[in-house]
């Protein structure tokens, strides 16, 4: 089990949770300005459902601009998932804890450094979801 403390734990939490509401605001602002009419009542959704609901509403809407953080917010979104389920700072590869260190400078990593660099070798350096 990861050696996270219940306060560090939350006070990642509150790092990602404050991260999510910045990359929603970024993201609603993007959409009010891209979209057109036909979208209009898409950009109000974004800004006002639920947790689970807005991460259905990514997944199901295609935009191609603002990419960047729409990967990152589903990295958060993730994040704050795998503390809900209790797998947080838990290498996702190796299944050993993740070094506070690490989570302190990125609080959505989901592998030890070791697996990472793995992944990031294999994968030509790019941090993406895995197709597989
Ligand atoms: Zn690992």
């Amino acid at each position: 089990m990861p050696e996270l403390s219940d306060k560090q734990l939350q006070q990642l939490e509150q790092r990602l949770r404050n991260r999510r509401e910045e990359l929603r605001e970024i993201i609603h602002r993007e959409l009010a300005n891209s979209i057109q009419e036909d979208y209009s009542e898409l950009a109000g959704m974004v800004h006002d459902t639920g947790d689970e609901s807005f991460a259905d509403l990514l997944r199901g809407i295609n935009i191609t601009t603002r990419a960047r953080e729409l990967e990152e917010i589903r990295d958060v979104e993730a994040a704050l998932e795998r503390i809900k389920t209790g797998t947080y700072a838990t290498c996702v590869d190796c299944n050993d804890a993740i070094a506070l260190e690490r989570l302190d400078a990125y609080p959505t990593a989901k592998r030890c450094i070791t697996c990472q660099s793995r992944h990031e070798n294999r994968r030509g350096g790019r941090d993406a979801t895995p197709s597989l």
